[in-house]
């Protein structure tokens, strides 16, 4: 895999950044503390921003060029509600709150992202990042498009990736399905099905087992 030196040279900014964001775990639609981090690192690195879509979810804006055409990075926000028991030095300190999906790595990548394209801008068109609440089964990216994500920022395609710690390191794997465990339809204990939109992994369910258990 080719590295984008810029982005490689400035790993321990978003490594502490990471591990800020792991050592404050939020659940699902409480990414209060989270968005507040991710819109002062926006702000600081000149990104205008959109915050409050789905509750806490926040958009950045960056643009280059002349083009009209635009596309959207996403990343999850949400933590999951469950102890964590290693004893680093960025364990959570929420207890029964831990950052075990790896959206904290999710987030750190996407502001790393946005920080490079804002500095570089060698593209034309418009770049948005999507940071969104609630992945565990609480619908955060239904929310934001209930809030009007596409009308006020439409794109031609969003691109959203997930950890997988089973891969080695390096390398990537792309689908042009759906990948995960929540993807396509399945059923519930309730009897229930729920399916995911394969760019956001959402529950299309009205509850989840995360933000309000059944
Ligand atoms: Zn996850």
């Amino acid at each position: 895999m080719k590295l984008i030196e810029p982005i490689v040279a400035n790993t321990p900014e978003i490594a502490a950044l990471r591990k800020d964001i792991h050592a404050h775990p939020e659940l699902c639609f409480q990414e209060v503390r989270t968005a507040d981090v991710v819109a002062a690192k926006l702000t600081e690195w000149g990104i205008p921003i959109h915050r409050g879509m789905g509750t806490t979810g926040v958009v950045g804006i960056v643009k280059a060029g002349t083009s009209s055409r635009a596309l959207a990075l996403r990343a999850d926000m949400d933590a999951l509600p469950m102890q964590e028991f290693n004893t680093f030095a960025h364990a959570s300190q929420h207890a029964g709150k831990m950052h075990a999906c790896g959206h904290d790595g999710h987030t750190a990548m996407l502001l790393a992202a946005a920080q490079h394209f804002a500095k570089h801008r060698n593209f034309d068109g418009t770049v948005y990042l999507v940071f969104q609440p609630a992945e565990e089964g609480g619908g955060g990216a239904r929310e934001m498009i209930k809030d009007g994500l596409f009308e006020q920022f439409p794109v031609e395609a969003v691109f959203g990736m997930h950890n997988w710690p089973g891969m080695a390191a390096g390398t990537f794997a792309a689908s042009a399905g759906p990948v995960m465990a929540s993807s396509g339809l399945r059923s519930s204990s309730a009897g229930r099905a729920r399916s995911a939109v394969p760019t956001f992994r959402t529950w299309s369910g009205t509850t989840d087992p995360w933000c309000s258990p059944w």
